[in-house]
């Protein structure tokens, strides 16, 4: 999957990097004060689902940093967003492009 070279998240501009899953030992991360979020590199996920299901994963630590500072820990609540928003895209492709075709 090709993942974009950044992400708008509020009034802050996220690189987005491919990383190595064996420094990281994880299939993506959110580096907060640096604006970074990581995706392990093509070959270390499962394949294009995997690596959209942490990007989505890592996009939404981000959007909870930037507009819900108060909560602290985010991981359950990113891990049940991460099921909710990647269900609701799978099963509502004619809705998304639609969306998309309207932003365009
Ligand atoms: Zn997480």
């Amino acid at each position: 999957m090709k993942i974009p070279a950044f992400l708008h998240v509020g009034p802050f501009k996220w690189r987005v990097v491919r990383t190595n899953k064996a420094d990281h030992d994880e299939a993506g991360y959110c580096l907060t004060d640096k604006h970074e979020i990581g995706v392990a590199k093509e070959g270390d996920l499962a394949g294009d689902d995997e690596e959209a299901s942490t990007l989505v994963h890592e996009w939404i630590h981000a959007i909870i940093t930037v507009h819900f500072p108060d909560i602290e820990d985010d991981e359950v609540l990113t891990q049940k967003l991460e099921l909710i928003v990647m269900q609701s895209l799978r099963s509502n492709k004619t809705a998304v492009r639609a969306i998309l075709k309207a932003l365009a």
